[in-house]
């Protein structure tokens, strides 16, 4: 069996082979382990019983061998003992006195060895003969072996107990016989006695090592003499029990060391009773010493067959992991793609997984798909079933197959890509674009993918439709902030020059007013027309706001042709529209700036062609003009005007000079204009011309005409307290004002502040004033009348309006523009002119007063044509109040006012 490791990928078609095979196998070997293991343990169990049984069973038969061999040699040593104790009887009962034991051992009847001694003890208890070499003296007659004769009626060998010998003073066993007088009475005994050792040291070495017993014991089982190993006991020491639990004449068992003996140690025991003198040899083996061997052995089968089962355990245990490990990953796998299928099929997302194949050197030559979804499979223009075993190069063709590869073998080290890619798949007309998400949760890997191609589509759309104005579908500001910077570079590139023409169409902001939107919408879209057929074929016209449009003029080798395209599309806007509701008229006011000239990228390019158009509309509009640095600077200039107005305003730097109006009929001045003018620190009074066109682009206008407001109705009060006699005051109002706030009541809180009544302001509007929301302007005007407020308008003539709009908003006064009352002495058909206006005013009631009037000759031609009032230097120009002075006037009468 192999176990690859989890980095080897490509292990996985193994794994799961070994486990659709192995399952079974694997469970078989598991159980053959584990009754492997329980058969030889109980074998070597069963074994070592056996072995032990073995050893027992010898050991309990050398014992009984032991027992039997002793036994004999103790029945032949008391028949020889025996036999003496008879014949030193019978030779003594014969001989009497004459019977001498030294003649006995010389003659070799008895064995004169050390340690045993044979003597005759006379009825008394005295020693009358004996082998002992100088024995001690000392009566018998308390010793057991002479005391038992002497009390016995019958004739027995007296077999003692190791004691001391009163006549050797040594350890030994007595045997005795009782001697006999002829009549049959107690005649002494015959002592025979014999070390201890007699009659178990003939054992040698080799049959009685350390722990081996050897034990005389009487019928009673009292122990006579005993020996373990070396060391021989006597009565008085115990090292076996006195009643060892044996019965019989023969037999053996083994017997524990507790209670039985002394030293503890168990011992196999036989036993076997002397025939005719009941002692009883016994013979014990050590068990320990036994079993020695066999615990050896069985140290080592336990050692063995623990070291055989450890292996055996580890290595089940070892391929049962292998094996979990195994399935649990193939569990992971199929749990994955279980979820991967569940969680994509019946949605939009596809997915496959695929598995790397291998060439022969361990290259990646292709991914097999191995499972995939429905969805997955429409996606790559197949079934499922045809899909699951193909690889990718024969699904994905040319550069896609590629590209996938390329993706798939990135995803294997990388782990997980996600991105879009435009694939071709199967059919090879079909391009899609596909969103794939890889990850490699194991060795193969997981694909997503969802057809991202109308979404796609949808896109590009939308970007196309975002980078269109949809009112007049040209390019717009978006589509024209990408296409710079990338025209310039080339511009650059082919060192030609690039034009930007900014072009704001002149009076568009009164068709809008006039006619409404949607005419103001089909004029923009017949300008882009004009436009585009104005410009060569391949530049640009683009939209970018309101009436604001760019034409983008590539390829230029000289300024000059900026300036022909400009020409073409002033030309082309000569023409009025023809609109749905009527025909218009409007013109272009065109900025030009060149790269590199006047710019190195699109923002500043911009900025600059809108300065040069704006540069235009301020100097007459109708036009165009290239970028030169002064308009820079204009603006620059601009800018520091603003600052500089914004302090004067907070610093009260404006003051009000008044110019007078007079009734033509009764030569009385009938108003004063208030005049704004700027009190310098430097340069001095300043006219409203250099600061009011700033104020109202700026929106201060908002502040400054509410201070002039203040200061206006300030004067009054101060002239209406000095005791002056007081005129209405008009004062110039900007459109801004009306757009901005509700000039009724600003004036009405100063008004109210200074308790100046409304009878004394009039409001001076220019045309252009009124033409704005013109709903919105009629409620403010009406709201003003209401108030007292006379409404007048200012410089009739120059702007567009009609007789009738004015008499719509109802007016009171129209003011006819200096320039009509200049032309009154140039040509008679200034005098018809401004003769006509009057009729017409007069018509609709509002009285008319001439602006600018200079001469007397002006004012003459105005009595004759019945202007009402007039208003000019002739008169007064525009002074400080203080400056005020009478004799003005009266000059005025002279020349024939009033009268
Ligand atoms: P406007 O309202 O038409 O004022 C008349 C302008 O003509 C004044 O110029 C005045 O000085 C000038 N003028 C008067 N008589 C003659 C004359 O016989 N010959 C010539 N050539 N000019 C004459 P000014 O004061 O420089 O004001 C210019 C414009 O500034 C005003 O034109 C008005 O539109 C605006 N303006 C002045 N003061 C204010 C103000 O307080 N608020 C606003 N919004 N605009 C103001
Ligand atoms: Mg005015
Ligand atoms: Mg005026």
């Amino acid at each position: 069996m192999k176990f690859r490791n989890s980095h080897s990928w490509h292990s996985n078609a193994d794994e799961r082979g070994f486990l659709r095979h192995s399952t079974p196998l694997l469970i078989a070997w598991i159980v053959i382990s584990l009754l492997i293991l329980a058969i030889g343990w109980t074998s070597l169990e069963k074994n070592l019983i056996h072995q032990k049984e073995t050893a027992e069973t010898a050991a309990s038969r050398h014992a009984e061998l032991l027992a039997d061999a002793y036994a004999e040699r103790l029945y032949r040593s008391l028949q020889a003992i025996d036999q003496i104790t008879l014949y030193v009887k019978h030779g003594w009962e014969k001989a009497g006195t004459s019977f001498h034991l030294e003649s006995i051992t010389e003659s070799g009847n008895i064995a004169a060895s050390a340690g045993f001694y044979v003597s005759i003890v006379d009825r008394y208890g005295f020693l009358l003969s004996s082998t002992i070499i100088n024995p001690l003296p000392a009566n018998a007659v308390n010793q057991a072996y002479f005391s038992q004769q002497e009390r016995s009626r019958t004739d027995f060998l007296y077999i003692g107990y190791p004691v001391q010998g009163i006549f050797t003073n040594q350890t030994v066993v007595h045997f005795s016989r009782k001697l006999m007088t002829e009549d049959g009475t107690f005649n002494g005994v015959v002592l025979v006695a014999v070390e201890p050792s007699f009659f178990i040291t003939q054992f040698d070495e080799g049959v009685i090592n350390s722990n081996r017993l050897l034990t005389i014991l009487d019928t009673d089982r009292s122990v006579h003499i005993a020996r373990i190993g070396e060391r021989i006991f006597d009565s008085t020491q115990q090292p076996v029990s006195n009643l060892l639990p044996i019965s019989g004449t023969k037999g053996q068992k083994i017997l524990p060391g507790e209670p039985w003996f002394s030293d503890k140690r168990s011992r196999y025991v036989a036993w076997h009773t002397t025939e005719g003198y009941g002692m009883i040899a016994l013979a014990g083996i050590d068990q320990e010493e036994v079993l020695a061997p066999y615990q050896v052995q069985r140290h080592r089968s336990y050692l063995y067959a623990g070291i055989a089962s450890a292996l055996l355990i580890a290595f089940s245990l070892f391929g049962t992991l292998a094996f979990a490990r195994l399935r649990w990953r193939k569990h992971q796998l199929d749990a994955m793609q279980e979820t991967y299928r569940a969680a994509t099929e019946g949605g939009q997302e596809g997915f496959y997984i695929a598995r790397p194949v291998e060439n022969s050197n361990g290259d990646i030559v292709d991914f097999k798909i191995i499972d995939c979804n429905e969805r997955g499979a429409t996606i790559l223009r197949h079934r499922r079933d045809e899909l699951i075993g193909k690889t990718i190069r024969t699904v994905y063709h040319g550069e896609a197959a590629k590209g996938t590869m390329h993706l798939l073998r990135h995803a294997l080290t990388t782990r997980h890509f996600s991105g879009e890619i435009e694939a071709r798949i199967g059919d090879p007309s079909g391009l899609s674009w596909l969103y794939v998400t890889i990850s490699k949760p194991d060795g193969d890997l997981a694909v997503t993918l969802r057809d991202i191609s109308d979404i796609k589509k949808h896109v590009s759309e939308l970007e196309r439709r975002s980078n269109e104005d949809t009112l007049t579908g040209l390019p717009n500001r978006l589509w024209i902030n990408n296409y710079l910077p990338g025209a310039l570079e080339s511009a650059q590139h082919s060192e030609q020059m690039l034009a930007l023409l900014f072009i704001d169409l002149d009076g568009f902001k009164s068709v809008n007013d006039t006619m409404g939107h949607e005419a103001g919408d089909e004029l923009l879209r017949n300008a882009g027309h004009r436009l585009k057929d104005a410009i060569r074929p391949h530049d640009y016209v683009v939209r970018i706001g309101g009436d604001e449009f760019v034409v983008i003029v590539e390829d230029m080798a000289h300024k000059i042709d900026a300036a022909h395209v400009a020409d073409r599309i002033l030309k082309s806007f000569q023409e009025a529209f023809r609109l749905s509701k009527g025909m218009h008229s409007v013109g272009t006011s065109i900025g030009i700036s060149v790269f590199p000239d006047d710019g190195q990228d699109a923002d500043t390019l911009l900025k600059n062609a809108d300065m040069a158009m704006y540069a235009v509309k301020t100097s007459g509009k109708r036009n165009y003009q290239f970028f030169d640095a002064h308009f820079a600077e204009a603006v620059q200039s601009k800018h520091q005007c603003e600052m500089e107005l914004q302090y004067a305003l907070e610093h009260d730097q404006l003051i009000m000079y008044y110019q007078p109006r007079v009734d033509m009929t009764s030569g009385e001045i009938s108003s004063m204009e208030a005049l704004v003018r700027w009190a310098h620190p430097t340069r001095g009074v300043v006219d409203p011309a250099a600061f009011i066109p700033v104020a109202e682009e700026t929106g201060l206008i908002i502040q400054l005409g509410e201070q002039v407001i203040d200061k206006v109705c300030a004067q009054l009060a101060f002239w209406a307290q000095t005791g002056q006699k007081l005129v209405p005051i008009s004062i110039n109002v900007s459109p801004k004002q009306f757009q901005e706030i509700d000039v009724a009541d600003t004036l009405a809180l100063a008004l109210s502040r200074y308790r100046v009544p409304a009878s004394l302001i009039e409001l001076e509007l220019t045309e252009s004033t009124m033409m704005e929301n013109r709903p919105a302007m009629a409620e403010a005007l009406h709201k003003l009348q209401a108030m007292g407020v006379t409404l007048l308008v200012d410089d009739f003539g120059t702007g567009y309006s009609s007789l009738s709009q004015l008499q719509e908003l109802d007016f009171d006064v129209l003011k006819v523009d200096k320039a009509f009352t200049a032309r009154l002495e140039k040509s008679p058909e200034g005098k018809i002119f401004f003769s006509a206006i009057i009729t017409m005013a007069h018509s609709l009631g509002m009285r008319v007063v001439a602006e600018g009037v200079e001469t007397l000759e002006q004012i003459k031609s105005l009595k004759e044509l019945h202007c009402d009032e007039v208003q000019g230097y002739f008169i007064s120009k525009p002074l400080a109040p203080s400056e005020r002075q009478q004799g003005t006037y009266e000059t005025a009468a002279e020349f024939g006012i009033g009268s």
